[in-house]
């Protein structure tokens, strides 16, 4: 199996090269329109790092958010989540040619994806209700949610995103409703991937930030897909934990996964079909022997753990007690080996990653 890379922070990187993304609820999705030429070039350090997947900053970039914080029409506000798409798709293509020119002779090494990233429904509240992942009463249901989720990704359709990315989704609803979208046919030609909010329990197993059992969850949704219509999931994970726990999750997510495939094996058409039509699922399945999908990704934050109280990112006491992080060499070389020891097919990084660790992850 050859490792499949993601980019990490995209925000973070933002922030690093000097932005400010503190004001309003958007985000990195402010840059989309005010800073497009400086998104561009954080996707470009992403390529340049050796990220297979880059995503778009469109994780804040609600249609409802858009038109209150930028006083849009409910078309400009399509248009810019669409426009943050594209900036994604401009700043590949770019690298893409730019690598063929000076290698022309080995075509398949420069296949690079663009990801239409999306919040949960709890990044659509900024109130940090995806780390919970209890929405409350009526926003709680399967339809509220596919209703919500709905009016996103009609404004992937057209664009020349090859998936989209369900990240940090913390409500075992929610994932029921996005599962349930994407089988839709008007959807079906984009394949998704689906990252989802986790913690550990007591006992040590992994739940969703709403307390479901994860491989549960995972089961159900994998279920949902070999009987649907479009076989579009290409790939279930984590994102936005510590990566002192993915090795957990990814081994729960795969249970989960194995669990639905082994329950009625005569059921399981190949993804052949899928496989033609849509490159990203073809990629995926040419880097391992093993074509069958869904894969495991992890996609976990840097280590450091955010204090409300101060407002500043920090390493945890007793990491820096054992030395591991003193330095951000030894950050980032601590963090790669719980990556690479995870057991996932895909791997990047969430808050407060860098191109740095995208390129330790590398072969
Ligand atoms: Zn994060």
């Amino acid at each position: 199996m050859q490792r499949v890379l993601l980019d990490g922070g995209v925000a973070t990187e933002l922030e690093r090269r000097g932005k400010n993304l503190t004001q309003g609820a958007l985000w990195s999705a402010r840059c989309i329109q005010t800073d497009a030429e400086e998104l561009a070039e954080v996707h470009i350090a992403y390529l340049r790092a050796g990220a297979h997947v880059i995503s778009s900053s469109t994780y804040q970039a609600f249609v409802l958010t858009l038109q209150r914080e930028l006083a849009l029409s409910p078309h400009g506000a399509r248009a810019l989540v669409r426009r943050g798409v594209e900036i994604a798709v401009q700043a590949r293509d770019l690298f893409v040619a730019e690598q063929r020119q000076a290698e022309p002779h080995s075509p398949e090494k420069h296949a690079r994806f663009v990801a239409a990233s999306t919040g949960p429904y709890g990044a659509f509240l900024a109130d940090g209700s995806e780390y919970v992942g209890k929405y409350g009463g009526q926003a709680d249901s399967v339809t509220a949610l596919k209703a919500f989720h709905r009016t996103q990704i009609e404004c992937f359709v057209g664009t020349r995103a090859d998936l989209v990315l369900f990240e940090t989704v913390p409500n075992a609803n929610e994932i029921q409703a996005i599962g349930e979208l994407m089988n839709e046919p008007e959807f079906g030609a984009l394949p998704y991937a689906i990252s989802l909010q986790c913690r550990v329990s007591d006992a040590g197993c992994s739940l969703l930030a709403d307390g479901s059992p994860v491989s549960a969850v995972v089961t159900k949704l994998v279920e949902l897909d070999r009987f649907g219509s479009t076989r579009s999931l290409c790939a279930i994970g984590v994102n936005c934990v510590s990566p002192n726990d993915v090795k957990r999750f990814v081994l729960d997510i795969r249970a989960g996964i194995q669990e639905a495939q082994q329950s009625n094996t005569s059921a399981d058409p190949t993804h052949a079909h899928a496989r033609e039509t849509r490159a990203f699922m073809a990629f995926l399945a040419s880097r391992t022997n093993d074509a069958r999908l869904p894969f495991v990704m992890s996609y976990p934050n840097s280590g450091e753990v955010y204090n409300a109280g101060s407002k500043t990112w920090q390493w945890p006491y007793l990491c820096s007690q054992t030395g591991d992080f003193d330095s951000e060499t030894n950050r980032i070389e601590k963090w790669r080996e719980l990556q690479l020891s995870s057991g996932a097919e895909i791997l990047g990084g969430c808050c407060r990653t860098t191109p740095a660790f995208i390129h330790a992850l590398g072969d």
